[in-house]
C-alpha cells in the first residue's frame, strides 16, 4: 500500500534507508531533515525554533531533546552530518555536499571548501601515526578576509 503521498524530492531516499533500518518515515523525522536542508549550518536550537515558526501558534513542535534525538538518527542513516565551529553547539547539514568549513573568530562568518584541502595532512596523520582523522568534524578558526581587512584599516 502506497502511503508517502506528496513528500518532494527528500523524502524517497530517507524513507527507504529508514525502512531498510526497520525505522518508519514519520512527519517529525522529515520535518527536521527538511530543516537541516533549508538552513544549511544551523544548530539544534535554530532547527527547532524554524519547526516551531513552521507548526505556527497551535501546531506541535518537537521539543529540542526530541530534534536532538531526531538528528542522531538521521546523522547515523548517514543523511545529515555535523560539524563543531569551537564554542558552542554543533552545526548540521544535509550529506549530498560534503565540504569543509573555515570560521571567522572576529565575526562568526563560516566559508566552505572542497574536502580534498586536507588530503595530504590525512595522509601523513596516516603514514606517520596510524591515525585515521575525521578531516570534516572541526572547523578551521582564522580571520576572514573582510574581518582582516577592517582590522588593517582601523590600526594602520
Ligand atoms: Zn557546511
Ligand atoms: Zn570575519
Ligand atoms: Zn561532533
Amino acid at each position: 500500500m502506497g502511503s508517502e503521498g506528496p513528500t518532494g524530492d527528500a523524502a524517497a531516499p530517507l524513507a527507504e534507508r529508514l525502512r531498510s533500518q526497520g525505522l518508519r518515515l514519520t512527519a517529525q523525522r522529515q520535518r527536521v531533515l527538511a530543516a537541516v536542508e533549508a538552513l544549511e549550518h544551523a544548530t539544534p536550537e535554530a532547527i527547532g525554533a524554524r519547526l516551531r515558526e513552521e507548526a505556527g501558534p497551535d501546531g506541535s513542535a518537537p521539543d529540542s531533546s526530541t530534534v536532538y534525538r531526531n538528528l542522531e538518527l538521521l546523522e547515523r542513516l548517514g543523511l545529515v552530518w555535523h560539524t563543531h565551529l569551537g564554542k558552542g553547539a554543533p552545526i548540521y547539514h544535509a550529506s549530498e555536499h560534503p565540504h569543509l568549513h573555515v570560521v571567522c573568530a572576529s565575526c562568526g562568518g563560516i566559508a566552505q571548501v572542497a574536502p580534498d584541502l586536507l588530503d595530504s595532512a590525512a595522509e601523513r596523520l596516516a603514514a606517520e601515526l596510524g591515525f585515521t582523522v575525521d578531516v570534516g568534524h572541526v572547523a578551521l578558526s582564522g580571520t576572514c578576509a573582510a574581518c582582516r581587512e577592517r582590522a588593517r584599516s582601523e590600526n594602520p
